[in-house]
């Protein structure tokens, strides 16, 4: 269908009372950088009773990449006069013929024009039945014709969009992100972003290709930041291991805990970034018993060393659930291409006591 707008819509779910303006102009402000770091042309956005309109636009662009918006359509846009939308039908018959059914749908925002819905579908409806001999079906017409009666305007539509919902992009707050190469942290962060959260990414350095890997799961994600940078720190992971990871690795008595410790030094050394960037907790990927250092005494273990909340949104996934939501954003190929991270032991420590972690950490002088 020929458009020239697009008409946006976000939910009532964060607008009580005060919120509803400053989110109303976040969000507004979001699209327009969006449209803008995607070098979209358009001539205006505005917003008018509880919609937003994108005008003079005429490349469609992803807006279910903006954290905010339930639904959105692109729509022709016309003149405010029921004379001309019913002149106006005719070039849309070559919609109708052919399809198996149709109905009109009218929305009248504007409740001063002087035809109400009813009127407006029946009188459209007959003009459409009358040339394209088109069957009508109220409950699930092929082609749903519908008409939005807006203060200045009126648009005329045949679908909509689904967004992801959310709200918009930074307005809860910062939080930082424990960003590896595999499928559940690009999730985690996603799913937390998607919640008015600016993750500060944390990767800590393996190797070469994790590291690049990482930087491209931060580009993906920066397909929903709506046009911001996303912040990223790379610390080699022997840094937090003060250079003794490998000596540590091949001693036996430490050994089996090394994936603990290592989760230990990482949340240790995010709180520090944390404490700088002035985020108020963590996001990680954990899912409880997934690996051996996912046990809830292992989580225990490090999970408490911070001070700071973490946030883990994939707790009581299944690796399937996780698997469908990297596919719709597009982390997965990215996390599932070959790369040389960590070797896990070959007997991890399921059950790591409290008081023995202490004693190993006082042993390795990482305490
Ligand atoms: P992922 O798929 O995110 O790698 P996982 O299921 O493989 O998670 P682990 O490897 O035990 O589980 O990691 C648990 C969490 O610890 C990760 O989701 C991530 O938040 C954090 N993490 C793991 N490795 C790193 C790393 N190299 N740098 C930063 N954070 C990491
Ligand atoms: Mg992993």
């Amino acid at each position: 269908m020929n458009f020239n707008s697009v008409i946006v819509r976000y939910g009532e779910i964060a607008l009580k009372g005060k919120n509803r303006r400053t989110f109303e102009q976040k969000l507004l402000s979001d699209i327009d950088r969006f449209l803008r770091a995607r070098h979209i042309d358009f001539s205006k956005i505005s917003l008018r009773m509880g919609r937003i309109y994108i005008k003079g636009i005429e490349t469609l662009p992803p807006l279910e990449k903006v954290f905010g918006i339930y639904s959105y359509s692109p729509a022709l846009e016309i003149e405010k006069d029921y004379e001309t939308l019913k002149k106006k039908v005719v070039e849309f018959f070559s919609l109708f013929e052919g399809a198996a059914s149709f109905r009109v749908s009218c929305q009248r925002i504007d409740k001063n024009f002087p035809y109400n819905s009813m009127v407006v579908e029946r009188s459209l409806g007959e003009i459409i039945f009358e040339e394209t001999k088109t069957p009508v079906n109220l409950k699930e017409p092929a082609v749903n014709f519908q008409v939005e009666i807006g203060e200045d305007s009126i648009y005329i539509f045949t679908g909509k969009v689904k967004g992801f919902a959310g709200l918009p992009y930074g307005t809860a707050g910062k939080l930082v992100s424990l960003i590896s190469a595999g499928i559940d942290s690009p999730v985690a962060t996603f799913l937390m972003m998607k919640r008015g959260v600016e993750p500060i990414l944390v990767h800590f350095k393996i190797s070469e290709s994790d590291a690049r890997k990482v930087r491209k799961l931060k580009r993906i994600l920066e397909d929903y930041s709506a046009g911001r940078e996303i912040k990223l720190y790379e610390i080699p992971r022997d840094d937090i291991f003060k250079g003794n990871f490998a000596t540590l690795y091949n001693n036996r008595k430490i050994h089996p805990y090394i994936c603990v410790i290592c989760k230990y030094l990482m949340h240790t050394k995010a709180a520090e970034i944390a404490r700088t960037e002035k985020a108020l907790g963590f996001i990680t990927g954990d899912n409880l018993a997934q690996v051996a250092s996912q046990t809830l005494k292992n989580l225990f273990a490090y999970r408490t060393v911070s001070g700071l909340p973490v946030y883990s949104p994939l707790i009581s996934f299944e690796k399937e659930e996780t698997i469908k939501i990297a596919k719709k954003i597009g982390t997965y190929e990215i996390s599932i291409t070959k790369s040389t991270g960590c070797i896990p032991p070959k007997n991890p420590k399921t059950g790591v006591k409290i008081e023995n972690f202490q004693n190993i950490l006082e042993e390795t002088g990482l305490a």
